[in-house]
């Protein structure tokens, strides 16, 4: 199939099929179980769970921040849910998965920002001995709050840079902050060994130097992995694409970001943060 929206470049991407995807998606409808691979209509999402990897999203559907990127709804917060922790257990052991990422919401409404909530999923989920990945919002850069997802010790913890320096204001919300966010990277590998890994979007104005800048403050933060990825226009209402970078640019950035030293790099058009995440674990060498 071809990604409407991905103006001049055509991506190309398989057409969702196969025997474990079919399984998959029917034991989240029967569930009532939201992926952000389906709600975000994620190009890769054949691929991810044809080979065993899915994202889920926690902590409800509206967001407590509004980056001007992202597609998610900025609303009305609603509680908590206390069987959350269960319902995702019970979902990763019935769609067989080898690699789950836990991704959520912010939620600046509550006192502790949703750690516990967070790191109670994580808790569940080590039951299951898989791979457990885990997208942390930056929790406002407060350490007692980053702890408790350390303390639970998932494989990997990433978090989201976005974009360069510059276009930060522009880009996420004005809660979310450049420095912010590497000093979260940076807490966590200063606090453990967990493998760090984070992901810029490029496609919104900024410059190769300003991307090689950001890829040195991320390695400079101790972070493992990075991936670049092309921003893509979830509707009318989010920030325009500036430009559309051909595969050359990815390449070369792949390049740079492997010279600068880290242990694993997926840069492409379709590259989400969670994109290969099970092959990117083992080919950064880590076990
Ligand atoms: Fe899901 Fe992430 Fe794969 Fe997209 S890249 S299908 S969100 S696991
Ligand atoms: Fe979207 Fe995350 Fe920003 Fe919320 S914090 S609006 S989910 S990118």
């Amino acid at each position: 199939i071809e990604i409407m929206n991905a103006g001049p470049i055509n991506y190309k991407v398989k057409l969702p099929s196969g025997e474990r995807y079919t399984f998959i998606k029917s034991t989240l409808s029967a569930r009532n179980l939201y992926t952000v691979c389906e709600e975000a209509h994620c190009p890769n999402i054949a691929e991810c769970w044809e080979s065993g990897t899915a994202t889920f999203m926690i902590m409800g559907s509206n967001c407590s921040r509004g980056c001007r990127f992202c597609a998610v709804t900025h609303g009305r917060m609603l509680p908590l849910d206390p069987m959350e922790p269960e319902k995702v257990y019970e979902s990763v052991k019935m769609m067989n998965l080898d690699y789950v990422v836990i991704t959520s919401v912010d939620r600046d409404d509550l006192p502790d920002k949703g750690s516990s909530h967070f790191a109670a999923v994580i808790r569940r989920l080590k039951d299951l001995k898989i791979k457990i990945e885990v997208l942390i919002p930056d929790f406002s850069g407060v350490h007692k709050f980053i702890d408790k997802i350390i303390d639970e010790r998932p494989d990997v913890i990433a978090h989201n840079i976005e974009t360069v320096r510059r276009l930060t204001k522009t880009v996420r919300d004005p809660r979310a902050g450049y420095d912010q966010s590497l000093n979260v990277l940076r807490y966590v590998k200063s606090r453990s060994n967990i493998i760090t890994k984070s992901s810029i979007m490029l496609g919104l104005g900024e410059t190769d130097d300003e991307v090689i800048e950001t890829l040195h403050d991320l390695h400079d933060a101790g972070v493992d992995i990075v991936t670049i990825g092309q921003y893509l226009r979830p509707t009318k209402k989010q920030l325009e694409v500036k430009e559309y970078s051909p595969m050359e640019r990815f390449k070369n950035l792949e390049e740079s970001a492997y010279s600068i030293g880290f242990s694993f790099v997926a840069s492409g058009p379709l590259v989400r943060t969670s994109y290969r995440a099970a092959e990117a674990f083992v080919k950064g060498g880590f076990k």
